[in-house]
Order: structure tokens, then C-alpha cells, then sequence
């Protein structure tokens, strides 16, 4: 098979020759639509038109982000939340010798890992958690062709430094996927203003958290055409519904908003971050960019179990190989936050 970019030849044989799902709808939207088998009656209650299929290829809403992000339309894709996108990824790319991921890190890409039989190389953090491209452009076995890193990371919460990042994207001929997840909370840029330059680079991102759009489920990919390309060949053709597809936009345009929350959230950071510290049995409290913060106390696993006896749920990650005794808490809304810390010093306390 003929190979347009370096890019291809990371892709699996079957999705590269894959043949999609096609809709009569590809080139004409509107006349007399008869074509898909649908009820032909709208419901007078329906604030967005739910008798017809959504548009699989979400033009409006992938013109929408793609301007917002300064790129073109055919560089993003979105997804039912972030986790579909990370899916699409394990269906497209050859792992048959497994996938990199740095550890500790967000938990669905090594279940994604076992759901499609993959195996997993990890290239730990550093005692920072800071990512290192020398020790894994050294380490990695020659095979792996994917390499995932979270940046803010998830649990650890620090922001993963872009020079790092930059240089395997550089300097390896694997495709690196970055998890945009948390990027809000850092101040800092997305990596996708580098895709223009990198065709072996992905930024996910996703409307669950600063967007506080998580019910909603959407998240999208940034790569280049090509990739995108191959993506919504796999993607089910009508994976976002109708009104997702509406009120995503809504998500994007409400700019203010998220900044507003984003503000609010990052105080009220900095605020449990000084009182954690400042809590008896509480041991470290890690650098945050994200929305929640990493912490080291006495028994993590026993003040989660209280905390939950009292209606409080946090992650407790003691059993995360290098975070013993860590506990991740999401920052709430200023009540919710005092509460926290009001319960979690008395059960210290107690400890
Ligand atoms: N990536 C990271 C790092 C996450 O923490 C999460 C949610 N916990 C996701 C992706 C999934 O987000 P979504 O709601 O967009 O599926």
C-alpha cells in the first residue's frame, strides 16, 4: 500500500485499506431527505429537531473549535468525551508492540491498553514528576509507535514541561498524544498551535472540566489532516447527537464563563493548598496546575474511608505505585471547600 506521509506507516494495515460507513448525506444536508429511514414528523417540544440524524462529520461545531484554536477543520474531531477520542486512538494506531505511557498517570489509558490487549511501556516520572525526553528517547523499545502524557497531569497535577515534550515529538518517529485535559487551570498554551509543524503530534481536550460541560460528554483530538482522516473513518457515524451538537458550540462561545470559573477555581487552589499545609498528619502537598491537588498524609487510605462514612468522596491513590499515602481532592466551590478541610482535620486528628 502507497504511503502519503510518515504518519501512515503508524497506522494499522486494515485502517489504512478500511473502506468507511458512508451517509447519502456526505456532499447534500437539505431537500427531501429520504435517504436514512427516519420518522419524517419534528415533535413540537423538541428545542433541537431529534427526528433526524445528526451530521456525522460535525461541521459546524469542528468549524467552531477549529477558529477558536486558530487551525483548519479538518484538524479536529470530536468525540463523546475525551475517552472516546482516546479510544479512536488504540483503534487506528499499530501497538502490536505496545504503547508508552509516563506514569503515574490517568488510569483509562492502561485500561484502554488491556481492553485492546496491549502491552504497556511505562517511562516513569521523575521524583518531580517531571518527564524526561533523553531518559525515554533512550529507553524506549524500538517497536512502540504511541506514546501518551497527560500535561496538567492527572493524578500528580503539575504541568509536564512542552520543551520535554516537544523534543520526542521531534526526535522520534512515534506519534505522541497530548492529554489537554486540565490546560485551562495552568495558564498555559495548548500544544496545538504545534501540530501546523508536527505531524506526529495530538492535543485531546475536553469539555468536561474548565468547560464544566461534563454531562454533556465531549471532548475532541487536534492533529493533522491526515490523522483526523483516518480517525473518522473508525468514529461510529453519528457518535455526537443532535443536541450536543448544538449546545457544543453554546460551550465554546461561552468564553467568559469558563474564565470566570477558571479564576475562581485557581483562588480557591491556592487557598486549600495553604490550609492542607498547614493541616496536622498532612505531609506534602504537590504542586497543582489542574483543578484538584495531590496530597501525602498519614494513612490515605483509612481518611478516605472516614471521609466517605461522612458523605465526603475524594480519590483516595495509595495504591498507585510511587503515590503511597496520596490522596487527590478536587477543588469545589468555596463551601464545599471549607467543608473538606474541616472534615479532614478533624479526621487527622483523630489518626
Ligand atoms: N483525560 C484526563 C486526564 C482525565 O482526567 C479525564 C477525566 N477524568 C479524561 C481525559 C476524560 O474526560 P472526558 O470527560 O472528556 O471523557
Amino acid at each position: 500500500m502507497k504511503l502519503r506521509s510518515p504518519v501512515d506507516a503508524l497506522v494499522r494495515a486494515n485502517i489504512r485499506a478500511l473502506e468507511p460507513y458512508h451517509c447519502a448525506r456526505e456532499t447534500v444536508q437539505t431537500g427531501l431527505l429520504l435517504d436514512a429511514n427516519e420518522n419524517p414528523f419534528p415533535r413540537w417540544y423538541d428545542r433541537v429537531q431529534l427526528n433526524r440524524y445528526p451530521d456525522p462529520y460535525q461541521r459546524n461545531l469542528r468549524q467552531v473549535l477549529a477558529t477558536r484554536l486558530g487551525v483548519t477543520s479538518d484538524m479536529v474531531l470530536a468525540g463523546s468525551g475525551s475517552d472516546e477520542v482516546l479510544d479512536w486512538l488504540f483503534k487506528i494506531f499499530d501497538l502490536s508492540a505496545g504503547v508508552a505511557l509516563a506514569e503515574p498517570t490517568y488510569g483509562m489509558y492502561r485500561v484502554l491498553a488491556d481492553i485492546y490487549d496491549v502491552p504497556v511501556f511505562e517511562s516513569r516520572l521523575d521524583e518531580r514528576f517531571q518527564f524526561s525526553a533523553d531518559r525515554f528517547l533512550e529507553e524506549i523499545p524500538a517497536q512502540i509507535r504511541m506514546l501518551i502524557v497527560c500535561s496538567p497531569n492527572n493524578p500528580t497535577g503539575n504541568l509536564l514541561d512542552s520543551e520535554e515534550i516537544l523534543k520526542v515529538v521531534e526526535e522520534w518517529d512515534g506519534v505522541v498524544v497530548v492529554d489537554e485535559a486540565y490546560i485551562e487551570f495552568s495558564g498555559r498554551p495548548s500544544l496545538a498551535g504545534e501540530i501546523a509543524r508536527h505531524d506526529n503530534l495530538m492535543v485531546l481536550r475536553t469539555f468536561s472540566k474548565a468547560f464544566g460541560r461534563a454531562g454533556m460528554r465531549l471532548g475532541y483530538v487536534v492533529a493533522a489532516p491526515a490523522l483526523i482522516a483516518y480517525l473518522l473513518k473508525v468514529k461510529a457515524p453519528y457518535n455526537l447527537n443532535a443536541w450536543v451538537l448544538t449546545e457544543g458550540v453554546k460551550a465554546v462561545d461561552a468564553a467568559a464563563e469558563t474564565s470566570r470559573e477558571v479564576r475562581l477555581i485557581t483562588c480557591e487552589r491556592q487557598r486549600v493548598r495553604t490550609r492542607l499545609e498547614g493541616l496536622r498528619g498532612v505531609f506534602e502537598v504537590f504542586p497543582s496546575d489542574a483543578n484538584f491537588i495531590l496530597f501525602r498524609c498519614r494513612d490515605a487510605g483509612g481518611v478516605c474511608e472516614e471521609l466517605l462514612r461522612r458523605q465526603i468522596v475524594v480519590r483516595d491513590r495509595s495504591r498507585v505505585p510511587g503515590l503511597d499515602d496520596c490522596i487527590r481532592l478536587t477543588i469545589g466551590n468555596p463551601e464545599e471547600n471549607d467543608t473538606v478541610l474541616r472534615e479532614l482535620a478533624d479526621v487527622l486528628e483523630r489518626k
